[in-house]
């Protein structure tokens, strides 16, 4: 039996990032990933500035090295009340970058390798035995001085150390389509077709994400099935056939995540670190793996890995859950849609908080401030 400093239990974002943050950092570790061969994952693939900017400066990937991987860069955006156009924003700011999760997962992962990490494909990790030691059905039986739970949104470990604690509390569904001649390039959002939650359509190189999702809403899941199909149909296009629709979960970040127990850290989806009201998890897999990985490093483990997370991705996701509220709530939702019909100070906000450039603070003064003609 082995001893690593670190076991990282799953190969997505979070988990990748982590690994490279610990290899590159000079410490050993070794990362199971239950697939053996990449999959497609159920995601838009919108990839916020934050994710962008946290993976350049750390030096894990190359501003080239992820163009060269990016379908579209986005900084338009189309506003809608269920299917009533309320207004078209343009940011002069930073972009969200298009990518497919195939193509993120797969860069992320070599680089995470190439920093030196063992990264074991087909490697499932099947419980926490105890400590850090992992028992798994590819590599035996591992031991380290902490792993690194990133197994996303219902990964077995993640759920092992959540305990009784909420686990994903949301889900979303999409199809892709080929992109007709001319179709307009920005992004489009929907409001009103699901509960706490939107329809997007994400042009990409030569094709369209399109999907809905929603977090702790009351949806029954063929009253969203239908609103994406009648999406399709406003959109002209033809409804995807049933095996080409995917669904996935949302976690839900709660108050009391505990982010992890003993030597056991959760990261990314397993940490319950989706935004509750974007549903966004990349940047803050990214963000996580990588605090993680240094509470690790700095052997500080938990509380330091509890405090950084708080005072970044995991504060965020906290915002989140009051901001959603404004947006979507019954209360607000008529002066939102009014602030996003109008107000271009409310846009900014909301842009800066989609593409990762700032947190919630822009928004929610917009939306205070109210809406102005
Ligand atoms: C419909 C939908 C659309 C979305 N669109 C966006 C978007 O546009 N932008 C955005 O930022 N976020 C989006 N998200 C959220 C985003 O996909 C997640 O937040 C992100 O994938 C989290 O990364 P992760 O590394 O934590 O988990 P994952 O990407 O889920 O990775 C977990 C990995 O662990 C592996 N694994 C699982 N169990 C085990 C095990 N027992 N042992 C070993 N390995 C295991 C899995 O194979 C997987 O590779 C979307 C989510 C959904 C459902």
């Amino acid at each position: 039996m082995a001893g690593y400093d670190a076991i990282v239990c799953g190969g997505g974002p979070a988990g990748a990032c982590a690994a490279w943050r610990l290899a590159s950092g000079g410490a050993s570790c070794i990362l199971l990933e239950a697939s053996s061969v990449p999959s497609r994952k159920v995601c838009g693939g919108a990839l916020g500035f934050r994710a962008r900017k946290r993976l350049i400066e750390a030096g894990m990937l190359t501003d080239e090295g992820l163009t060269a991987i990016s379908l579209r860069e986005q900084r338009a955006m189309s506003f809608f009340c269920g299917f009533e156009h309320l207004s078209r924003y343009e940011s002069a700011g930073p972009a969200i970058t298009m990518v497919d999760r195939m193509d993120l997962d797969a860069l992320l992962l070599a680089r995470a390798e190439a920093a030196g990490a063992i990264v074991v494909r087909g490697g499932r990790a099947l419980s926490v035995a105890g400590g850090a030691s992992i028992e798994t059905s590819g590599a035996g039986k591992l031991s380290g001085d902490f792993v690194i739970a990133a197994d996303g949104a219902s990964g077995r470990i993640g759920r092992e150390v959540r305990g009784w604690r909420r686990g994903p509390a949301g889900f979303g569904m999409e199809a892709f389509a080929p992109m007709p001649r001319g179709f307009p390039s920005e992004i489009r959002i929907h409001f009103g077709l699901a509960d706490f939650g939107y329809a997007w359509v994400f042009p990409r190189r030569d094709d369209l994400c399109i999907g809905i999702g929603t977090i702790g809403g009351r949806n029954r899941p063929r009253g969203l099935f239908e609103n994406l199909m009648r999406l399709f149909d406003r959109l002209g296009l033809e409804r995807p056939a049933p095996e080409m629709l995917k669904a996935a979960p949302i976690p839900a970040g709660h108050p009391s995540c505990p982010m992890g127990s003993g030597r056991v850290l959760l990261a990314g989806d397993a940490a319950g670190l989706a935004d509750r009201l974007t549903g966004e998890g990349l940047s803050h897999a990214v963000e996580s793996g990588m605090l993680a990985a240094e509470s690790v490093l700095n052997g500080r483990g938990l509380p330091w890995y509890r405090r950084a997370a708080a005072s970044g991705c995991a504060g965020m996701v906290r915002q989140s859950a009051v901001a959603r509220h404004l947006v979507y709530g019954r209360r607000f939702r008529r002066l939102a849609m009014r602030g996003l019909a109008r107000d271009r100070r409310f846009f900014d906000g909301y842009w800066e908080l989609v593409s990762g450039a700032s947190g919630y603070a822009g928004m929610i003064a917009g939306f205070l401030r109210g809406p102005r003609p």
